[in-house]
């Protein structure tokens, strides 16, 4: 088996990618990227492209391809955090993004692209009570499953709170966005040959995650 695998997740905002994505980097080895928590770090910093991101990420819209697209060619270079194996969580979102990631990537292509599958009712709700830690935002919890002590996360001591795309409106807009815009990059994964798994995302989150494994493990 290839030890550091190139993937890539796909699923709607809430399906659990950056749940699983934190811990398929730790299982492999590999480096994990999250742009949304790219942007929010670096809007957070307030460096000009953060904030230029933040005014696109705030109404629920996407940040430009080619402000993306710097980004990752950045990243993915020779000497980058991603130059080895990696999980990318949030990117690809867009036909374009996905063509330049493989132009990018070149002769060492992704290794595999796994659809998270959850039904758009289930995603509402869950987005709905998602709560995050904004020091370190891998951590993920919900009012159902809140961190110990309210609103402080159990791992980091960071402050747990509800993004600010998580309101009902932010969430149906990304949703129609998902279905218009990153939906159809499975195609475009399909037809390109690359392996391309859906995984069913309902169930305990441990259940999920032995899924993709299994489905990975199977592959490389
Ligand atoms: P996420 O945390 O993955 O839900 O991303 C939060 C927000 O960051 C998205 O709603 C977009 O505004 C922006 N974003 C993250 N990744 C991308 C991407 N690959 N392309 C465009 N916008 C992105």
């Amino acid at each position: 088996m290839n030890p550091r695998p190139r993937l890539v997740l796909l699923g709607k905002q809430g399906a659990g990618k950056g749940t699983q994505a934190v811990r398929l980097a730790e299982h492999y080895n590999i480096a994990h990227l999250s742009t949304g928590d790219l942007f929010r770090a670096q809007a957070k910093q307030g460096t000009a492209f953060g904030l230029e991101a933040k005014r696109y990420m705030d109404g629920g819209d996407l940040v430009p391809d080619e402000i993306v697209i710097g980004v990752i060619e950045e990243c993915i270079a020779a000497g980058g955090p991603l130059a080895e194996g990696f999980v990318l969580d949030g990117f690809p979102r867009t036909r374009a993004q996905s063509e330049e990631l493989e132009r990018v990537l070149g002769e060492r292509p992704i290794d595999m692209v796994v659809h998270i599958d959850v039904p758009r009712e289930v995603v509402v709700e869950r987005l709905s009570e998602r709560r995050v830690c904004v020091k370190n935002s891998g951590h993920i919890y919900s009012v159902v499953k809140p961190p110990s002590t309210l609103w402080v996360c159990d791992r980091c001591g960071g402050d747990v709170i509800q993004r600010e795309d998580d309101t009902p409106e932010a969430i149906n807009k990304r949703l129609d966005t998902y279905e218009r815009d990153t939906r159809p990059i499975r195609d475009f994964y399909a037809s390109s040959g690359r392996p391309l798994v859906t995984i069913d995302g309902m169930g305990h989150t441990d259940e999920v995650f032995a899924r993709i494994c299994a489905a990975i493990d199977s592959v490389l």
